[in-house]
């Protein structure tokens, strides 16, 4: 089993000592994270605030029998029974946090500890909450986001001071936000799960990318189910010198 997956380009045993952060586990984020345990990421850890309703049953990550646990203890246990069934290679330590970001004293000790973050949040101030701590201690930050009619998504590389970083984008005029694409911080009201498993698998794939030193990492990779099926990447662009989580060492 391991062998087969080693051929693969992404080999699990390069994965085992890594630790991975996935910030959300709704839609996108409890794909996220099943990826990362299937491919092999040795530490895994999962905040989200939320209990599961009926209302993520339309999404992907949870069943009926997880209705009313909290997402982070649903999830975890699912996650763990997979890796116990792939075998010793793929043992996988989970930590689970329920617990809003916003002001949360353990973010920083928490944000220090990964190799690699992904942001899987349907709301922009707990994804500026992350990527403020992710910048301070130069850690990646895979952020993953649909738009509210569910048919258009987006993932965005943060690698600190060498890519944007989500307040280049959102914090104030976004300067490379494309005008047609709906408010990147709007829950996903229609949640189609068709366009957020594709979100997931980009984040998980870009992600494993940085963590293994791979090539064709893109600073944003745009996802259009709506005009047509198309999805396009762009490689060349910068932080802004005037970005408050950023930019300041452009300053100094
Ligand atoms: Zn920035």
């Amino acid at each position: 089993m391991l062998k087969r997956i080693a051929n693969s380009g992404f080999n699990p045993l390069e994965l085992r000592d890594k630790t991975a952060c996935v910030f959300g586990v709704g839609g996108l984020g409890s794909i996220v994270a099943e990826m990362l345990v299937r491919v092999g990421i040795g530490n895994l850890i999962l905040v989200d605030r939320d209990i599961v309703g009926p209302e993520n049953l339309n999404r992907l990550g949870y069943t009926a029998e997880d209705i009313g646990k909290p997402k982070v203890i649903a999830l975890s246990s699912k996650l763990s029974e997979i890796a116990r069934a792939l075998g010793d290679e793929f043992q996988v330590n989970i930590t689970g946090y329920q617990v809003d970001v916003i002001a949360w004293e353990k973010l920083a000790d928490v944000v220090k500890k990964c190799d690699i973050i992904f942001t899987c949040f349907d709301n922009l101030e707990a994804r500026l909450e992350v990527n403020y701590m992710a910048v301070k201690f130069n850690k990646p930050l895979i952020d993953g986001g649909t738009s509210d009619n569910g048919l258009r998504g987006r993932v965005i590389v943060v690698k600190p001071h060498i890519t944007p970083c989500l307040g280049c984008y959102f914090d104030s005029e976004a300067l490379y936000d494309n005008k047609s694409e709906e408010e990147p911080e709007a829950p996903c009201n229609a949640s189609l799960p068709t366009t957020m498993a594709i979100v997931a698998s980009l984040q998980v794939d870009q992600g494993l990318r940085v963590l293994l030193k791979k090539r064709n990492v893109f600073a944003r990779i745009n996802i259009n189910l709506d005009d047509d099926i198309s999805i396009t990447t762009f490689s060349d662009l910068k932080p802004r010198k005037d970005c408050k989580y950023c930019g300041v060492r452009d300053e100094q």
